[in-house]
């Protein structure tokens, strides 16, 4: 898929985690619109009580809910939350949420029959966080095989426009096995006996995947994406250890052993804060007149807020080392935040270290998790591949894409409009390459020695190519980055004019650019940015001799003289390139011959007409 497919980083939401980010993903509309900041929430303003997210929390439409306007049949396997199943247009079976036992996790219900008549008993999710890793490994093959068995079957069977499912099954090989397969990971041991468990199990899937690619049509589009990537769990920070040690949260009695906030004997009348655990932490304030037993005013409420997120800011690790913490309010980081929100949400490490909710630990930090064995944290970035049996491979390099990108992204594949509150865009990249549109705009990079004649070139090709944008290197370090004429100067100087040029190519502009930019790293750089498939390398080569003869503006005088320093050529070096896309030799051919070289290559490659 990947070597003829279009691949690129999928930037998760805040908070990367599996309940919100499939639903974020699937509306294209943020957790706190959807009112969704993890699996478990308060309810209203208690200390105690809590309730789950399932299917009959999420109000907004999902892809599926605006295809089934569209009369477009579904299928979905696993997405979470689909528990308790939801009527779609089409078929559904419920996700991992689903109590272990329930018989009833379809839509249609009779679907269920059929499933169980195919696999057995069918699995929604594996036990994880035990310490009997054997034993997670063997479930977790049982799980995906039925799971893919019945995914197979539906895919051959059922009438559909839009398949999707997930298989959460990854997720759990992450947490329970990332310490014996991440060398970086502080706990990793060498040839442990788990070490191949990860590799092995994407072999699986991958083959697994291959089965289904061997079933669907040439018209279909496969995307395949994560909601949250996956890093080393570095380790627990007690949040409410933290917040005791710091005066905000008051117990009338320490507890003798580990045990979760809600059953601590806590004094409200002095409490300030509190947290939660998981991935991230979610802190929630006693506020008078919101919560049973409030301590500060309303009034005082922003400030005191303020205030503790300064203090968790500069949190550090257990030896000292520096965190990089982060702290988000929801209302800012949503703009409209309705449903059972914490107060505040942190990621201490940028999410290396999870927090930890228990109590008694006599300790700030716990080098695993203190609700069962776990190796890895979840991540912002994840994956966004998009493969077509029948597509050849797409030259542009993708820009990374967002979670929020995917719903809009599927919509404009299938040629639906996409409602104007969903919040990602559609690549032009992807959406030019689904639809077989071709950005005929390029980048012709013209590098060479001082006075080569890149500029005159390009300006004579001014005359012949409609709306070609001319950027002088130049005239460009009057504006950009002036007189920097140092290695990182130029380097700089390099991809400012580099990016300049990728907007300019993105909006259909081609663009000549008068470069001297004397390193292949600088070449290869611009290349990057900009993008293989738009990109020209053009080395206008004249000798040394001649351009120092030609001296335009008595710039190599002035180098001989050592006047100017670092010169191009004179002081500093200039390396050709090793295989340019097209080579002008103007000590050679005339100036009307190297425009109608640079023509005639731009035709060939049909980015002008003839
Ligand atoms: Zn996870």
């Amino acid at each position: 898929m990947m070597e003829t497919g279009i691949f690129t980083t999928l930037e998760s939401c805040h908070p990367p985690i599996t309940v919100p980010a499939w639903m974020v993903m699937m509306s294209s509309k943020n957790p706190g619109r959807l009112g969704v900041y993890g699996f478990r929430h308060r309810k209203g303003f208690s200390y105690t009580e809590g309730w789950l997210t399932n299917s009959q929390t999420i109000r907004e439409p999902r892809v599926w809910d605006i295809l089934a306007k569209e009369n477009k049949k579904v299928c979905l396997v696993g997405v979470p939350p689909t528990y308790p199943p939801i009527q779609v247009n089409g078929k559904l079976v419920s996700c991992f949420i689903t109590p272990k036992d329930q018989e009833n996790f379809t839509y249609p219900t009779e679907l269920s029959k059929e499933i169980q008549s195919l696999v057995g008993k069918y699995i929604f999710d594996v036990k994880f966080r035990t310490d009997n890793r054997d034993e997670i490994i063997e479930s977790l093959y049982e799980m995906t095989e039925k799971r893919f068995e019945v995914i197979k079957q539906m895919l051959a069977k059922e009438d559909w426009d839009y398949f999707m499912f997930v298989e959460i099954g990854v997720d759990r090989l992450h947490h329970m096995f990332w310490k014996y397969y991440d060398q970086e990971h502080p706990r990793y041991e060498p040839n442990n006996k788990y070490e191949k468990v990860i590799p092995e199990y994407y072999e699986f899937i991958d083959k697994k995947i291959g089965e289904l690619l061997s079933i669907i049509d040439n018209d279909t589009y496969v995307l395949l994406v994560s909601d949250h990537g996956t890093a080393s769990m570095k380790g627990a920070l007690c949040i409410n250890e933290w917040l005791i040690k710091e005066g905000y949260l008051v117990l009338k009695k320490y507890p003798e052993s580990v045990m979760e906030i809600e059953k601590c004997d806590i004094d409200w009348e002095k409490t300030t804060a509190w947290g939660w655990g998981g991935y991230y932490a979610r802190i929630f304030f006693n506020v008078k007149g919101r919560e049973a037993q409030g301590r500060i005013q309303q009034s005082e409420f922003q400030k005191v807020r303020d205030e503790l997120k300064q203090k968790i800011m500069s949190i550090q690790g257990p030896n000292g080392e520096k965190f990089d913490n982060k702290a988000f309010y929801p209302d800012d980081l949503y703009g409209e935040a309705i449903g059972s929100k914490p107060d505040m949400m942190v990621y201490f490490d940028n999410l290396y270290w999870r927090s930890a909710g228990t109590i008694g630990h006599n300790a700030l930090y716990l080098s695993e998790n203190d609700t069962g064995p776990d190796d890895s944290v979840h991540w912002m970035d994840g994956v966004f591949l998009l493969y077509n049996k029948t597509k050849a491979k797409c030259t542009t390099k993708l820009e990374r894409l967002s979670i929020y990108d995917v719903a809009p992204t599927i919509l404009d594949i299938m040629d639906i409009p996409v409602p104007k509150d969903m919040e990602g865009k559609v690549s032009d990249d992807v959406s030019n390459w689904v639809h077989g549109r071709k950005n005929n705009a390029f980048v012709l990079w013209m590098t060479g020695l001082p006075c080569s004649g890149k500029t005159t070139i390009a300006r004579k090709l001014q005359e012949y190519v409609p709306n070609l944008a001319l950027l002088d290197g130049d005239e460009l370090r009057e504006w950009l980055s002036p007189k920097d004429f140092s290695r990182e100067g130029r380097d700089e100087h390099n991809r400012k004019v580099a990016y300049l040029a990728k907007l300019l190519v993105k909006h259909n502009v081609p663009v000549a650019v008068s470069l001297i930019s004397p390193f292949r790293e600088n070449r290869d750089a611009a290349r990057n940015i900009i993008g293989n498939g738009n990109f020209l390398e053009t080395y206008v080569k004249c000798p040394l001799d001649a351009c120092e003869t030609r001296d335009v503006k008595g710039m190599y005088k002035k180098a001989r003289n050592n006047e100017i320093k670092n010169f191009t050529g004179i002081q500093d070096p200039y390396e050709e390139p090793l295989k340019p896309d097209l080579v002008i030799h103007t000590d050679k051919e005339s100036l009307d011959d190297s425009v109608s070289h640079v023509l005639t290559i731009l035709k060939s490659m049909n980015l002008m007409k003839s």
